[in-house]
C-alpha cells in the first residue's frame, strides 16, 4: 500500500481508504462481526483511513467501525460526518460529536467533515455565527476532533471559492472517471491550498464497473479489473490523496487495495484524452448518490435517471425502457408528472438536467 501527506496535519494516509457506506444489510441485520472483519482485513492490508458516517447503512456504519476499532492493532485515522441538514448549529454539532465518539469507543476523531455541502449558500450556513462551524471548531479546541474538513458536491468553482476561505485542512468530494472535468478545478484548487483531498464514488456509483466496454479507456494494465483501474484512476492524480472506495466485503477489500500498490502518474495529455473520450457525455451520468429524493410527486428520479443513463451509454431509447422494466420493474408513464418545481435539480450533485431529462423518457 502507498501513502500520502494528507495536506499540511502531518498524517500520512493510505491511498487506498475505506468507504463506510456498503456493508451489507443481511450481515448486519444478523451481527455486526462479520462486518468489523472486513474493516479488520482492511486494516490488515495497510488501509489506514476509515470513512463513516451517521445513516450511513441504516446508521450502523459507525457502529460497526466501533466493533472494529476495538481489536485493530494498526494506527489508524477516522473520519465521520455531521450535516447541516440535521445538526443545524453550534449545539448540534457537539451533541452529533460526542454521539459519534461514543459509539465508535474513540477519544478524538481525526478528520470531522461538515457534510454535503451543496452551493455556496449551504457553505454560508455552515459558516454562520452559531452555527455548525462553530461547534466544530469548539469541539476541535477541546481535543474532541483533530482535523476540520468538509464534504462537498459543489462545482469546481464554488469548490476554490471555500478552499481559499481557509477554514478547511481538507476537503472530501466526488472525482471518478466519469465527472471528472466537472471537478478538476476543485482538486486542482485544494491541493494547490495544501489541503488533503479524499475522491468518493470513484467507481460512479457502479457505472463503470457495469460498463466494461465504454469504460475499457480507463484501463492502463490488462491484468487489472476495471475496479481496480477505477481506483488507479484516482490515485495516479497528485491531486488526490485518499480514493475512498466503498467495502462490504473481504473480497471486495482485498481486490481494492491491489489498486494502492501501483498506480502511474495522471498528466494533462491523459486527461485530454479521456475527456475526448468521454466527449459530450461529460458528467452527464447521474451516480445514483440519491440526493435528490423527496419529490413532491413522488417520482423515483434516481431510478429514471439510472435509464437515461442506458441511453446515454447505449445511444437506444430502448436502453431506457428495457432499464425500467428489467432492472426497475417500473414503466415511464410516472415521469410524466413531473411538476417542474426544480427541488431535484437545487440538489442534484452532478447538476444533471433532471427535468429535461424526465421529459425525454416521459415521450420515448
Ligand atoms: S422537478 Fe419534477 S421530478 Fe424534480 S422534484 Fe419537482 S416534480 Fe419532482
Ligand atoms: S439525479 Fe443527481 S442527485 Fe439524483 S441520484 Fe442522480 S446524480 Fe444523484
Amino acid at each position: 500500500m502507498q501513502y500520502k501527506e494528507y495536506g499540511k496535519t502531518g498524517k500520512k494516509v493510505s491511498v487506498i481508504g475505506f468507504g463506510g457506506m456498503r456493508f451489507r444489510k443481511e450481515d448486519y441485520s444478523k451481527s455486526m462481526e462479520k462486518c468489523a472483519a472486513v474493516v479488520r482485513r482492511a486494516s490488515e492490508l495497510g488501509v489506514n483511513y476509515f470513512d463513516t458516517a451517521p445513516n450511513y447503512c441504516d446508521d450502523k456504519s459507525e457502529e460497526i467501525m466501533g466493533e472494529a476499532f476495538k481489536d485493530m492493532p494498526n494506527p489508524f485515522y477516522v473520519s465521520t460526518k455531521s450535516a447541516i441538514w440535521s445538526e443545524k448549529n453550534a449545539d448540534d454539532v457537539r451533541r452529533r460529536i460526542e454521539k459519534s465518539l461514543k459509539r465508535m469507543g474513540l477519544e478524538k476523531i481525526t478528520f470531522f467533515n461538515m457534510w454535503c455541502i451543496l452551493n455556496l449558500e449551504q457553505y454560508r450556513k455552515v459558516m454562520a455565527p452559531g452555527g455548525p462551524y462553530e461547534g466544530a471548531l469548539k469541539a476541535k479546541e477541546e481535543g474532541l476532533i483533530e482535523h476540520i474538513v468538509f464534504s462537498t458536491h459543489c462545482n469546481g468553482e464554488d469548490i476554490e471559492t471555500i478552499v481559499n476561505e481557509g477554514y478547511f485542512e481538507g476537503v472530501t468530494l466526488g472525482y471518478n472517471a466519469t465527472n471528472f472535468a466537472f471537478r478538476q478545478r476543485g482538486i486542482k484548487a485544494a491541493y494547490e491550498k495544501g489541503l488533503g483531498v479524499v475522491t468518493m464514488n470513484p467507481l460512479g456509483g457502479g457505472i463503470i464497473p457495469q460498463n466494461p466496454e465504454f469504460y475499457s479507456f480507463i484501463k492502463e494494465n490488462e491484468n487489472d479489473s476495471l475496479v481496480q483501474a477505477a481506483l488507479k484512476f484516482n490515485a495516479s492524480h497528485k491531486e488526490i490523496t485518499v480514493v475512498l472506495p466503498g467495502m462490504g466485503t473481504i473480497e471486495e477489500v482485498e481486490e481494492n487495495v491491489k489498486a494502492g500498490e501501483n498506480f502511474g502518474e495522471m498528466t494533462e495529455e491523459k486527461l485530454n484524452k479521456m475527456a475526448k473520450m468521454l466527449n459530450e457525455s461529460l458528467d452527464a451520468l447521474c451516480t445514483g448518490c440519491q440526493y435528490c429524493k423527496g419529490c413532491p410527486k413522488d417520482i423515483e428520479i434516481p431510478k429514471y435517471m439510472d435509464a437515461y443513463n442506458m441511453y446515454i451509454l447505449n445511444k437506444e431509447n430502448t436502453a431506457i425502457s428495457d432499464r425500467l422494466k428489467w432492472h426497475w420493474g417500473m414503466n415511464k408513464e410516472k415521469a410524466a408528472e413531473c411538476i417542474e418545481c426544480g427541488k431535484c435539480e437545487a440538489q442534484c450533485t452532478q447538476h444533471l438536467p433532471i427535468i429535461e431529462r424526465l421529459k425525454y423518457i416521459a415521450n420515448i
